[in-house]
């Protein structure tokens, strides 16, 4: 970092660059524009472009930030220097000049306290921007993005992303099918590689107008057709903020405390929660207890080294699909195929750029969240599934012995559930299931844990609760199933009772065999003493 302790003397100076960077996103945005218009050969953009690298090259230096200087200077000689620059053999150069001044403002903004300003990729918005004639299906779309939490904006015309200021620069893009002359044209722009990209750009097509290879092609996230607009566009927006809650957990193997420290800085910005370790041994204890979205290790350790970490990680179940992403000072292609066959899902090479890590962090997090539930949650409830729910309730045992608390395990049988498949078909079956998981859902705390045991039987973990606690649990779930009975389309309405047997813990065993068999037997029992009720194991 640069000279920071000088400038903290003068605080005066200070604020003169807080300034200067404030207006840093506008002077990103003349930039593009101006480089947009040269690639599509408009005649005085090469000289405007001069002119801005120019401009930053002097004020650079005066407010501080000789990366701006050194990235600025280079590109404006490139551009007096024969022969003249012309789109097809510069363009991706300027471009690429353009992302590193971004980040030189992103580390400058750092530094003097103002890191959110530019910290685009940081935070999520919630900010829409629907592209798209007035219509019907336009109007359910900004209502369902609406419902998900997005602020939409519409627009009847094309809209160009160097058009929009840096304050209200979206996070999602949706573009109709029928937006202007080219809407896979519109797309590309928006979809175009760079800092500024927005989380995802999406192609709203109702009529299947284009070619699913082609849209892809436009650099578009996803596609939207007849059967999937709005719902399933909803859904989708919503999954795209899902980094930020619960916060991911990034655990920062990295023996070098200033380097780490960065990396926590620039990890914060996404609300990411994260545990510095020095080494592999500190690594390997903080992993004994928590099961983090992703890891940050770095290849150079001072115990060993980082892939025998990795391959460690991937021996155990819990840890074996955690996204691990290497960092490497030297990074040669026999490392690479070290680090991947250690279990590695992604390089990094030092020094490290800011904008990268954040976007590795971001996709490698989200992605190693959906996998997880993909293996972990019921497909049909959302619930945790058996496994996970016996490997849960192993973990929450070995817990409450060691920090000697009480814990509660329910499970739940409903009554004569074969009737509702018999009389109504297993499709209304399986939406009673569903209800019957929302309803559950309702009662327990956060921190309690449901999951479907088998088929119409569920288990609950309650943690911290003593017998009696336990007890009164299960019958206001017993109570607030039959309180809500659920009407499918035109049926009339369906009356659900459950039968619940209760374990608890210390008392009913150690393990969690142990503990689901006595809840068993306890369900056992209410199921034989005319069901409907809740008995003790
Ligand atoms: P009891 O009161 O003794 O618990 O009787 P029951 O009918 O609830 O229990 P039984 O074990 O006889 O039947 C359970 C039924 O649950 C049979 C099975 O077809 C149904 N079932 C299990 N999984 C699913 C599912 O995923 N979807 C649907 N629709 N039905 C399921
Ligand atoms: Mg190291
Ligand atoms: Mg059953
Ligand atoms: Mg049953």
């Amino acid at each position: 970092m640069n000279s920071g302790a000088m400038e903290e003397m003068d605080p005066a100076f200070t604020a003169l660059q807080r300034d200067y960077l404030r207006e840093a996103p506008a002077r990103l945005a003349e930039l593009r524009k101006d480089l947009a218009a040269f690639r599509a050969g408009e005649a005085d953009a090469l000289d405007s472009l001069r002119q801005r690298f120019h401009r930053l090259a002097g004020s650079g230096g005066s407010y501080g930030f000789p990366r701006v200087t050194d990235v600025a200077r280079a590109q404006e000689h490139r551009i007096m220097t024969p022969p003249e620059p012309t789109a097809a053999t510069d363009a991706d150069a300027i471009d690429h000049a353009i992302n590193q001044l971004k980040s030189a403002f992103d580390d400058a903004a750092i530094d003097v306290g103002i890191p959110m300003l530019l910290g685009r990729l940081a935070g999520f918005g919630w900010r829409a921007l629907v592209v798209m004639g007035d219509s019907e299906p336009r109007r359910a779309i900004v209502q369902a993005l609406e419902e998900t939490g997005f602020v939409a904006t519409s627009h009847d015309t094309p809209i160009d992303p160097w058009d929009v200021a840096p304050s209200e620069r979206p996070d999602l893009v949706i573009i109709g099918s029928e937006a202007g002359d080219d809407p896979l044209a519109l797309a590309r722009y928006w979809a175009a590689p760079s800092p500024e990209r927005p989380r995802a750009v999406v192609l709203a097509d109702p009529e299947n107008r284009f070619d699913r290879l082609r849209i892809a092609a436009a650099g578009v996230d996803a596609v939207f057709g007849p059967t999937t607009l709005p719902r399933g566009l909803a859904q989708y927006a919503r999954a795209l903020a899902q980094i930020g809650a619960p916060p991911a957990n990034v655990v920062v193997v990295e023996d070098d405390p200033h380097q780490a420290q960065l990396l926590a800085t620039w990890l914060g910005q996404l609300n990411a929660r994260v545990s510095i370790c020095e080494s592999a041994q500190v690594a390997r204890e903080a992993l004994a207890h928590e099961t983090p979205d992703l890891v940050l290790l770095d290849v150079d350790l001072p115990d060993v080294d980082g892939y025998a970490l990795a391959r460690l990680m991937r021996q155990d179940p819990r840890l074996a699909l955690v996204p691990i992403v290497f960092l490497t000072a030297h990074h040669t292609l026999a490392d690479e195929m070290e680090g991947l066959r250690a279990g590695g899902d992604d390089f990094i090479a030092k020094p490290i750029e800011r904008s990268h890590l954040l976007q590795v962090v971001l996709t490698r997090t989200e992605r190693g969240r959906r996998i997880r539930d993909l293996v972990h949650r019921d497909g049909l409830t959302g619930v945790l599934n058996h496994a996970t729910l016996m490997a849960e309730l192993e973990h929450s045992l070995a817990f409450a012995t060691r920090h000697g608390e009480a814990l509660t395990f329910l499970m739940l049988d409903l009554d004569h559930f074969k009737r509702v498949n018999d009389t109504h078909g297993h499709l209304v079956g399986d939406q009673v299931l569903m209800h019957v998981a929302r309803v559950f859902r309702k009662v327990i705390r956060g921190s309690d844990m449901l999951g479907r045991y088998g088929g119409e039987e569920f288990g609950i973990i309650l943690r911290r609760c003593p017998p009696a606690n336990g007890r009164s649990i299960a019958e206001k779930l017993r109570q607030a199933l039959s309180d809500a009975p659920i009407t499918i389309a035109d049926t009339e309405p369906i009356a659900l009772r459950v039968s619940i047997g209760v374990a608890s813990f210390p008392g009913s065993g150690v393990t969690a065999t142990d503990v689901a068999s006595s809840a068993d037997r306890a369900l056992y029992r209410a199921k034989s003493s005319g069901r409907d009720r809740v008995e003790m194991g």
